[in-house]
């Protein structure tokens, strides 16, 4: 079975219609499929109807952007309830702040000798209030500034670098609250992204076991294949749940939809507490 728990539309910064991302998740034999749009579930309405004249189960999704201890963590929210009340006006207060930052992203470029890139990357969002990072660098990328998206991660908009600017997300606590209070599962996404010393994972996985978190995300599409086996360690070692999302933004940028590794069998999927159970 193939299950695909982490994926963008263009409700964020995906570059698909949420209908036209199930469709592809169905064409790359998908079985199971989360919408985890960045701190958004307005797609996943679209993405059910498309996936009810097909065999595809969707499993409603987010990604919350998270601060924690100064650096930015994302956190999925499997299986949630997009409807409730809690969840929904807590993500409203995280992406408040996207416009305001992107036009202070927008002025260092300038200083930087790239002039109008608001607008750019304007160009690149359906929605404004969700402008992010991914819409500066297609930018980037189609002005010819840098070869392509790792290039733009490179040379622009991390920290020390021009577009950078530091924000505020949600706390840790909060949005593994919003999800476990929406029924979801929270897992942490990604978490080889983080470069956290030994110290620092130690501490966040305790506080996030504490607040309410139940996995981590070990088969990613920006895990190597040692990240992975190092985050599988880590999961049968610490008694996590875990998941497998391939983190598909568009064609072509990074893994495919479907695409990632296998989990490996020790592991406790997350997908084992969904109900009912896919595959029974
Ligand atoms: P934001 O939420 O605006 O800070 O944007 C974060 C998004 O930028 C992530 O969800 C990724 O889609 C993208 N991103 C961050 N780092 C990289 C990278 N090194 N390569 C490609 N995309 C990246
Ligand atoms: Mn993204
Ligand atoms: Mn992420
Ligand atoms: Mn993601």
């Amino acid at each position: 079975m193939n299950v695909d728990l982490h994926c963008h539309s263009d409700r964020s910064d995906g570059l698909l219609a949420p209908a036209a991302l199930v469709a592809r998740a169905c064409l790359h034999g998908v079985d199971v499929l989360a919408l985890t749009d960045h701190d958004t579930v307005t797609g996943l309405e679209e993405a059910r109807a498309a996936a009810a004249s097909t065999a595809l189960r969707l499993v409603d999704g987010v990604e919350i952007s998270v601060t924690w201890r100064g650096r930015t963590l994302h956190v999925l929210g499997l299986g949630i309830d997009p409807g409730n009340a809690a969840l929904r006006a807590g993500l409203d207060t995280v992406q408040a702040g996207r416009l305001e930052r992107a036009r202070g992203m927008a002025e260092s470029l300038a200083d930087a000798g790239i002039p109008d890139a608001l607008d750019g990357a304007l160009g690149h969002a359906k929605n404004p209030a969700m402008l992010s990072r991914t819409h500066f660098a297609r930018h980037l990328v189609a002005t010819g500034k840098v070869s392509d998206m790792r290039a733009a991660f490179r040379a622009y908009l991390v920290p020390g670098k021009p577009g950078y600017v530091a924000h505020r997300w949600s706390t840790l606590e909060a949005a593994t609250g919003w999800i476990c209070g929406a029924g979801g599962q929270a897992v942490l996404a990604h978490p080889g992204r983080y470069a956290l010393s030994a110290g620092a994972l130690e501490g966040l996985l305790a506080e996030f076991r504490a607040v309410g978190g139940s996995g981590l995300e070990v088969v990613s599409g920006s895990h190597s294949e040692g990240e992975a086996a190092s985050w599988t360690a880590v999961a049968l070692h610490g008694g996590w749940r875990a998941s497998r999302g391939s983190d598909f933004h568009a064609p072509g940028e990074g893994a495919e939809l479907g695409g990632v590794a296998a989990l490996d069998a020790r592991l406790d999927p997350v997908w084992r507490a969904f109900s009912p159970a896919p595959g029974h």
